[in-house]
C-alpha cells in the first residue's frame, strides 16, 4: 500500500502541495482529479522522486521512501508513467519495455519471468505488439503514451502511477486506454491514476481524492464523488 501524509512541494518558495495525504489500498485503483495547475502532477513527480518534497511521507509498503532518488524508488516497487512521451526515441519498442524491467535486476525479491511478462505486455497493448522493432521515436504521439504505461507495467510494481495517461489522445485511444487500466485492475494491480478526464477517471476507479489548489478538498468512494453535487459542478460538467 502506497500512503501520502502531509505532503508539501514547492517550485522554488511557491508551495504548490500545502500537505496533502492521501492512501493508495493494495489492488485498489485511486483517482486524484482537479482542475488545471491544482498539482495533480506535482503530487506524482513527489511521490517518485522527480520531485524533492518539502515536508511529509511518502510510504510503500511502511517503507519511507520519502524524497529518495527515482531509481531507489523504482527499485522499491513504484513506476511512474510520466504526463507526456517520455519514451527513449532512439531505440525499439521492445527495447524500452526490457529497460521498464531493468530495476528488477536490483531488487532483493525475485525477479521473475521478464520474457513471460514482456509477451504478457505486449498482449496488453496490442498497437505496440505489431511495433515491437520500430523505433519509439516514430510511433505516434498516443503509441508512444502506450509504450510509458507498458514501460510501467514492465517493472512488475508494488504500485503504478498513471499521469494522464488520455493526454492529447484521439477518442478510440482514450477508450483504449480506460479498457488497459480496467484489465490491469482486474488483474489486481494498484493504481494511482491522475485524468483530465474526471467522469471516466471515477468510473473505473475505487476511490477519489480532489485536489484544490494543492490541497485535498474531497474524497470519498468513486460512486459517492461522481454523485456529489460540487463535484458535478466543478469537474463533471455539470452545473
Ligand atoms: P495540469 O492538469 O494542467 O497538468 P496539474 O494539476 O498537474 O495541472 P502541476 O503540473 O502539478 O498541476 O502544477 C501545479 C502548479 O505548479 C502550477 O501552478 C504550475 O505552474 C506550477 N509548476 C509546475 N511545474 C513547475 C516548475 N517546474 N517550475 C515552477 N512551477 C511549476
Amino acid at each position: 500500500m502506497l500512503s501520502i501524509s502531509n505532503l508539501q512541494a514547492s517550485y522554488g518558495k511557491v508551495e504548490v502541495l500545502h500537505g496533502i495525504s492521501l492512501d493508495v489500498p493494495k489492488g485498489k485503483l485511486v483517482t486524484l482529479i482537479g482542475s488545471n495547475g491544482a498539482g495533480k502532477t506535482t503530487t506524482m513527480r513527489a511521490i517518485s522522486g522527480m520531485l524533492k518534497p518539502k515536508g511529509g511521507t511518502v510510504t510503500l509498503d511502511g517503507k519511507d521512501i520519502t524524497g529518495a532518488d527515482s531509481h531507489k524508488i523504482a527499485r522499491a516497487g513504484l513506476a511512474h508513467s510520466p504526463e507526456g512521451r517520455r519514451v527513449f526515441a532512439s531505440m525499439t519498442v521492445t527495447d524500452n519495455l526490457l529497460l521498464g524491467a531493468f530495476p528488477r535486476f536490483t531488487r532483493a525479491r525475485p525477479r521473475g519471468d521478464i520474457k513471460h511478462d514482456l509477451e504478457k505486455a505486449l498482449e496488453l497493448f496490442p498497437r505496440l505488439k505489431e511495433r515491437q522493432t520500430q523505433l519509439a521515436g516514430t510511433l505516434s504521439g498516443g503509441e508512444q503514451q502506450m509504450l510509458a504505461m507498458a514501460r510501467a507495467v514492465m517493472l512488475n510494481p508494488e504500485v503504478i502511477l498513471l499521469d494522464e495517461p488520455s493526454m492529447g489522445l484521439a477518442p478510440i485511444l482514450v477508450e483504449e486506454v480506460f479498457k488497459i487500466i480496467s484489465r490491469l485492475k482486474s488483474e489486481g494491480v494498484t493504481m494511482l491514476l491522475v485524468e483530465q478526464f474526471a467522469a471516466a477517471a471515477l468510473n473505473v476507479a475505487d476511490y477519489g481524492y480532489v485536489l484544490e489548489n494543492g490541497t485535498i478538498s474531497v474524497h470519498g468512494p468513486a460512486a459517492s464523488l461522481k454523485t456529489d453535487p460540487k463535484v458535478i459542478a466543478a469537474y463533471l460538467g455539470g452545473g
